[in-house]
């Protein structure tokens, strides 16, 4: 088969690789449809800490199962799947408190294993979710991007009638701008530099858009603020933000490097909540049930298909910034 193959950080190519051979347990996959992520284009420049070259990356992915293993249950040769792409150990401490997540031998397909840019992958059947007819594999590709968002909107307290800021009109922002909507958000205001996006974020929702929080007029602040660019400037800026009784969540990746200056005393005095949401947890059905009901428009966040030979230009495109979800499409 074809795939995405990376050899070493900065190194890479489309290359005919051996088809993937279900183990026990596992089935394979068609890959009909891949995104692109911040997370990809870490692994190609060798900043993703855990992985092992040489890999096939993706880990957003949906398509059909080929094959089915041995001892490979609940999954038929026919169904059209979204893949939960994590690896969770099981045993560890975290396993047991059922924080899978943070597991101390953790692993993701696409991310410690080869992953979906490639025409077939071999995956858990337990990782596998079918779609509901209604729903293409191209718009199930972002089930995994979706159910990180669900995940982050778990571990927030439930707050109707809030008001949200978010940084950060990129994928993740504008999927957290939706389901901020279906939570009952009393208003969404998004900031983003960049004034394409903020067009979508209105179209998508938003109440307010502007490139700085200054625009909004809003001094008390907001009781939900969710920095979702990983860039300290925002983030800097976003602390401060924050309601008295309120809410800070770091859900975008900033480097590992970096560091943040915060107050102390308006943490204390203001008694400020700091949170942060790591990938997926428990989140990956829920997150088939909010696309199959409309509740992101998947048509709208995807903007790009390009075919696996194309890999290279995706991969420019991407980090020039244009566009939404980008998306290898395998079998175009
Ligand atoms: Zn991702
Ligand atoms: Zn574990």
């Amino acid at each position: 088969m074809r795939a995405v193959l990376i050899e070493t950080p900065g190194r890479y190519s489309v290359q005919t690789v051996p088809d993937p051979v279900p183990r026990a347990g596992e089935v394979v996959v068609r890959v009909d449809a891949v995104g692109i992520c911040g997370t990809d284009v870490h692994i190609v420049d060798g900043e993703f800490p855990p992985t092992p070259y040489p890999i096939v990356p993706g880990h957003e992915f949906a398509g059909e199962i080929v094959e089915v293993g041995a001892a490979a249950s609940g999954v038929r040769r026919g169904d059209r799947v979204a893949v939960d792409p994590s690896l969770f150990c099981g045993a560890c401490h975290y396993c047991a408190i059922g924080r899978g997540n943070l597991c101390e031998r953790w692993g993701a397909i696409g991310d410690t294993v080869d992953g979906a840019m490639a025409e077939f992958v071999a995956v858990p059947a337990a990782n596998c979710y079918r779609l509901p007819d209604h729903v293409s594999t191209t718009h199930g590709a972002l089930v995994e991007p979706l159910s990180c968002a669900v995940h982050a909107f778990d571990v927030l307290p439930r707050a109707l009638g809030a008001h949200y800021l978010l940084y950060g009109a990129g994928t993740m922002g504008l999927l957290m701008l939706q389901l901020a909507n279906s939570a009952g958000a009393a208003s969404v205001s998004v900031v983003d530099l960049n004034t394409a996006r903020l067009e979508v974020a209105r179209a998508l929702g938003a109440d307010a858009t502007a490139a700085s929080a200054d625009a909004f007029d809003r001094p008390q602040g907001w009781e939900i603020v969710i920095d979702c660019t990983g860039a300290l400037a925002a983030i800097e800026d976003g602390l401060t933000r924050v309601r008295r009784g309120g809410v800070y969540q770091q859900f975008g990746v900033a480097p590992g490097t970096a560091t943040a200056s915060i107050s102390p005393f308006r943490i204390y005095n203001d008694e400020i909540t700091i949170l942060g949401s790591m990938a997926v947890l428990h989140s990956f059905g829920r997150a088939v049930e909010l696309l199959a009901k409309g509740a992101v428009d998947a048509e709208t966040m995807i903007t790009h298909g390009f075919a696996l030979d194309e890999f290279d230009s995706a991969l420019k495109t991407f980090r020039s910034g244009s566009g939404r979800k980008i998306q290898i499409r395998p079998g175009s």
